[in-house]
C-alpha cells in the first residue's frame, strides 16, 4: 500500500538527573549499582508523617537545561501531586509539576532549517522498579529508584518522521551530556521516551487528522524509530480499511513489543487515568530570582550547535565531519587539543598562511574520523596525535608509514618522532638514493617501461610499487612517480 501521509510526532522525554542524592531526601542517587532496597529511607519509601525536602541541585539542573533549550524560566514554579495507585509508587502519588513547570516554551534546532519547539520542562520523582518473575509468578519491588530526580521534556508535535524523531533525541542526549546534568544512557533507562503520533492526509479530497496513539516507554533509539514507523503504518491501514479509528476521537495508549516488532493496545480513553492533580502541600513554591537565572545563563557551557558552527568556521571543516567530531564532549576536546598542537607547528613555519592551516586541519579531521576512531586509542594523547599529523603534513612520513605508526602508538603510547627514530621509519627523500633506485628498477623492467612509453600511463604504477618495495615503504610515492616519469620521458 502506498503511503501518502504526513506523520505528526511529539515526544515526552524523561531524563534522569545525575545529582548525588535523590529528589526529596539524602539517599544516594546511585542505587542502581547497589543491592536492592539499600539506598532507601522513610521519605523515599513514602512512610506517613515524613516530609520531602527539595534537592536544590535538581532545581539547578532543571534551570540549566531550560535555559539551554531556550525556555523561559518563570519566577515561580511549584510541585503537585499526581495521584494514582500502583505497586511501584509507595505514597500513592508522585510529586511532579503540573501547571507551573520550571521551564516553558523553547526550541532545539536539529539542523539549520529545522526547529523543534519545546512546550515545557518539568521536574518530578521516579517510581520504584518492579521486577517480575514469571517462573515464580511473583513481582518484587526495588525501592532504590524510588524518588530519583527526573526531568520531563515535552516537545510540540513538530517532528515529521520517525527518522527526525531519532535525530531530535540524539541532539537532546548530546545537549544534556554537554550540560553535565545526566549520563542520558538509554540502555540504563536514564533517557526514556513516550511518543505521540498521528497522521494527516487527504481522504477523497478531505483533509483528515487521525486520533493520536501514545507509545509508552521507548528505551532505545532503534525502538523509537521502529515503533513510530510501525504505528504510523498501522494507523493508516486501520483508517483505509474502515476500522474503529474513523469513529473514535480520543487518544489510545500502546506499548511497544521490541521482540515482535509490534505495538500492543494498553489503554482506551475510557480507562484513562484521572490523576486528580493538586498542589503538593509539603513543598513551598520554588522561587527563581532573575540573578539566579542570569548567573546560570552565564555559566552555560558552549552548546553543541554553537560548537559545531565554531568548528566549521575556525577549522574550515564541513558539516558532516563536524557532526562526527562533536558527537561527544571528549571527542571534541581531543580534536581541539590536537589542533592546538598543530597550531604551534604552523606558527613555527616562516610562511604560515591560512591555506596551509585549513589544509592541515582537514588532514587532522580526516585522520581522526577515518583512522583514529576505530582504534583502542586510550594511550594516544592529543599532543602525540597532533604531532603525528604534523609529520604527515611535513612529508616526514607517508600515509602508509603513518598508519603503521598510529598502530604502534595505540599499543605502546609515546611520541611519534621518538618512535620514528627508534624504528627507523623516517621517509627517505634523499633524491640521490631514489635516483639510483629508479634507474635500477627501469633497467630491470623493460616491459612496463615500454608500455608506459606507448601511452599506457597506468604502467608506471607498477614501477612506483617496485621502488616503494625496495624502500620498504619509506618513500613518498608521488615523488617516486615524478622521478620515474622524468626518466622515462628523457629516455624516450
Ligand atoms: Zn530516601
Amino acid at each position: 500500500m502506498a503511503h501518502d501521509y504526513t506523520t505528526v510526532i511529539g515526544l515526552e522525554i524523561h531524563v534522569q538527573l545525575k545529582t548525588l542524592s535523590k529528589m526529596f531526601c539524602r539517599c544516594s542517587n546511585s542505587g542502581e549499582d547497589a543491592p536492592p532496597n539499600t539506598t532507601i529511607c522513610p521519605i523515599c519509601v513514602g512512610h506517613p508523617g515524613t516530609l520531602p525536602v527539595l534537592n536544590s541541585a535538581a532545581v539547578e539542573y532543571g534551570i540549566r537545561t531550560s535555559l539551554a533549550l531556550h525556555c523561559e524560566v518563570p519566577e515561580v514554579s511549584k510541585f503537585d501531586r499526581k495521584n494514582y495507585f500502583y505497586p511501584d509508587l509507595p505514597k500513592g502519588y508522585q510529586i511532579s509539576q503540573y501547571d507551573q513547570p520550571i521551564g516553558i516554551g523553547g526550541y532545539v534546532d536539529i539542523s539549520p532549517s529545522r526547529r523543534i519547539r519545546i512546550r515545557r520542562l518539568h521536574l518530578e520523582e521516579d517510581a520504584a522498579k518492579l521486577i517480575h518473575s514469571n517462573e515464580k509468578d511473583i513481582s518484587l519491588v526495588d525501592f532504590n529508584r524510588s524518588s530519583t530526580p527526573l526531568m520531563e521534556i515535552v516537545t510540540e508535535p513538530d517532528l515529521r518522521s520517525s527518522a527526525e524523531a531519532g535525530v531530535f533525541l540524539h541532539e537532546l542526549r548530546l545537549l544534556v551530556r554537554h550540560l553535565d546534568v545526566s549520563s542520558a544512557d538509554m540502555e540504563k533507562g536514564h533517557l526514556r521516551c513516550d511518543a505521540n503520533v498521528s497522521l494527516e492526509f487527504d481522504d477523497h479530497g478531505i483533509r483528515v487528522q487521525t486520533p493520536i496513539s501514545e507509545i509508552k516507554n521507548l528505551n532505545s533509539f532503534r525502538s523509537v524509530e521502529r515503533a513510530l514507523g510501525y504505528e504510523s503504518k498501522r494507523l493508516y491501514e486501520e483508517w483505509m480499511s474502515g476500522g474503529d479509528i474513523k469513529k473514535r476521537n480520543y487518544k489510545i495508549t500502546v506499548g511497544w513489543n521490541d521482540a515482535k516488532g509490534v505495538t500492543i493496545l494498553q489503554r482506551w480513553k475510557e480507562e484513562a487515568h484521572d490523576y486528580r492533580y493538586f498542589p503538593e502541600p509539603d513543598l513551598p513554591p520554588t522561587h527563581t530570582s532573575q540573578s539566579t537565572i542570569d548567573d546560570a545563563r552565564a555559566r552555560l557551557p558552549e552548546l553543541p550547535q554553537q560548537k559545531r558552527l565554531r568548528f566549521m568556521e575556525e577549522y574550515g571543516l564541513n558539516a558532516s565531519d563536524v557532526m562526527i567530531i562533536c558527537e561527544d564532549n571528549a571527542s571534541a576536546a581531543f580534536f581541539e587539543h590536537a589542533a592546538s598542537e598543530l597550531d604551534e607547528w604552523i606558527k613555527s613555519l616562516s610562511s604560515s598562511d591560512a591555506e596551509l592551516s585549513a589544509k592541515t586541519y582537514r588532514l587532522l579531521a580526516s585522520w581522526y574520523i577515518n583512522k583514529f576512531s576505530g582504534l583502542q586509542a586510550d594511550r594516544i594523547t592529543p599532543e602525540n596525535f597532533g604531532q603525528l599529523i604534523a609529520l604527515i603534513a611535513k612529508n616526514t612520513i607517508n600515509s602508509t608509514t603513518a598508519q603503521e605508526l598510529l598502530q604502534i602508538m595505540a599499543h605502546t603510547g609515546g611520541d611519534p618522532a621518538q618512535i620514528i627514530k627508534e624504528q627507523n621509519l623516517e621517509q627517505v627523500s634523499d633524491t640521490n638514493i631514489l635516483d639510483t633506485l629508479c634507474d635500477a628498477v627501469i633497467e630491470k623492467n623493460p616491459e612496463p617501461c615500454e608500455n608506459y612509453r606507448k601511452g599506457k600511463t597506468n604502467a608506471i604504477m607498477f614501477l612506483v610499487g617496485q621502488v616503494m618495495k625496495e624502500m620498504s615503504g619509506k618513500a613518498q610515492p608521488n615523488i617516486v612517480r615524478e622521478i620515474l616519469e622524468k626518466k622515462l620521458s628523457d629516455k624516450a
